[in-house]
């Protein structure tokens, strides 16, 4: 199995050849402009002082500030990261906002924090990197293992060192100059975007049956929109396994169950399943939103889903990739399928550079404009080109980025 850097490159790779990209560009789009690895060192309650990495990664700004979540993640590394970051700045140019692309991400398991030593290890993660962030450089925002509360830290932090900010971080809580919508953002743009698929095929979200990985932001607000849009979702899960229910599971219960009790653990919605057993149901509609790289060579032959919706980033190795689509088993890519994230978070720094606030009912209208826009462009793409989604989403994205760093000159 291919790492997610290896993977991102061959994705790249075979949009390159498409478009006839020069070696020359090939090597100016695919190298990034700063790599940065800090300690993040801190007290713990007990006193003792723990170590982690932290990596903060900027791809490319040709067509703006650098844009990127923050990941806690025990499997961040800098593989991952670089990947991470360049899959932004494809995203950001597919959903055309005028943003580059970045990550960053702290090795550390954060459910094993208090709360307290996570609010320690992000000021002393924004300390290590304030002088190469900024409203106008890189602006980062929620991922995997951080939230609201964790950009709330991180802006006021960023404050000591350069005073009233904002805009230096997006994610954050509404009461805190965040936007309406933004937590929401990433997977109501999945379900926008997992109706307009299935519109495609003269299919409708009603009745269709939906399995999702992920109970977090994402899979959440996915399974929330998409149970509303009158689908049934029969299977979800997070780390402690999944849940099966053939006639659809309660989605309101089960947020209420995770919300009380931290995690699926224990729900009664349903029948136990494995992680595994979740990919592999028979569903229309599969929607992995948690980890990268759960699509593999190993376990392509046995999904069973019409269309596979990446909420996740990278959740689909390059081998199984090419296993579904000699299968005729359509995916929709990360770099259009969760660009609802970085689009709202786009929004949220916009009022932040404006002093002025939407109402969550715009808010909605220019996402679901935005993402319907960008489905649109990728769709015909396809057609026109007769090529997969994924390739014409990087073609678009590809495109656009090295048409602006030869318009900007090198
Ligand atoms: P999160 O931390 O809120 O939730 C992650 C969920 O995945 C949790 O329910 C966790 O229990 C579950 N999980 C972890 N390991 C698992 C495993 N082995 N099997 C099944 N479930 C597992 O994270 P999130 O913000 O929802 O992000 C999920 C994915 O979506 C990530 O790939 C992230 O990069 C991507 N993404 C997030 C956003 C955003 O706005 N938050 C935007 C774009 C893309």
């Amino acid at each position: 199995m291919k790492n997610a850097f290896e993977a991102a490159g061959q994705y790249f790779e075979e949009a390159a050849s498409v478009m006839d990209l020069s070696p020359n560009m090939k090597k100016l789009l695919l190298t990034p402009e700063r790599e940065l690895k800090v300690q993040v060192a801190m007290k713990l309650d007990n006193g003792n002082i723990a170590t982690f990495v932290g990596y903060r990664i900027q791809h490319n700004s040709a067509r703006g500030p650098m844009k990127g979540g923050l990941r806690y993640h025990h499997e961040v590394d800098s593989d991952e990261v670089l990947a991470l970051a360049s899959l932004m700045t494809w995203k950001t140019a597919v959903v055309d906002l005028p943003y580059g692309g970045a990550k960053g991400g702290i090795n550390v398991r954060p459910k094993d924090l208090s709360t307290d030593e996570l609010e320690r290890l992000t000021r002393k993660f924004v300390d290590e990197l304030h002088d190469v962030i900024g409203p106008d450089k890189d602006i980062p925002a929620p991922d995997m293992g951080t939230n609201a509360q964790v950009m709330a830290w991180f802006m006021n932090q960023y404050e000591k060192f350069h005073g009233f900010n904002p805009a230096c971080v997006t994610g954050k809580p509404a009461e805190l100059y965040g936007a309406e919508g933004r937590e929401e953002a990433t997977g109501r743009g999945v379900g926008i975007l997992t109706q307009a698929l299935l519109r495609k095929y003269q299919r409708t979200a009603e009745g269709a049956t939906i399995a999702i990985q992920g109970f977090g932001n994402v899979g959440t607000f996915t399974a929330d929109y998409l149970s509303r849009a009158g689908a049934k979702i029969i299977a979800i899960s997070d780390v402690s396994g999944a849940i099966l229910n053939r006639d659809g599971i309660d989605v309101a219960a089960a947020l209420a169950y995770a919300k009380t009790n931290g995690s699926l653990s224990g729900f009664s919605g349903g029948e136990r399943l494995s992680n595994e057993g979740l990919l592999a149901l028979d569903v229309d509609v599969l929607i992995p939103a948690a980890l990268g790289g759960v699509l593999t060579e190993e376990n392509a032959n046995d999904v069973r889903a019409k269309f596979i919706i990446e909420a996740a980033n990278g959740p689909t190795t390059p081998e199984a990739d090419m296993i579904f689509r000699k299968r005729e088993i359509v995916v929709l890519p990360d770099i259009l399928a969760n660009a609802g994230g970085v689009t709202v978070s786009y929004f949220e720094w916009v009022q932040n550079q404006q002093y002025f606030r939407w109402d969550l009912e715009r808010v909605r209208e220019e996402l679901e404009k935005t993402m319907s826009r960008s489905f649109d462009k990728v769709w015909s793409l396809a057609v026109e080109k007769r090529i997969h989604l994924r390739t014409a989403a990087y073609l678009l994205g590809i495109g656009r980025v090295g048409r602006a760093t030869v318009l900007g000159g090198i």
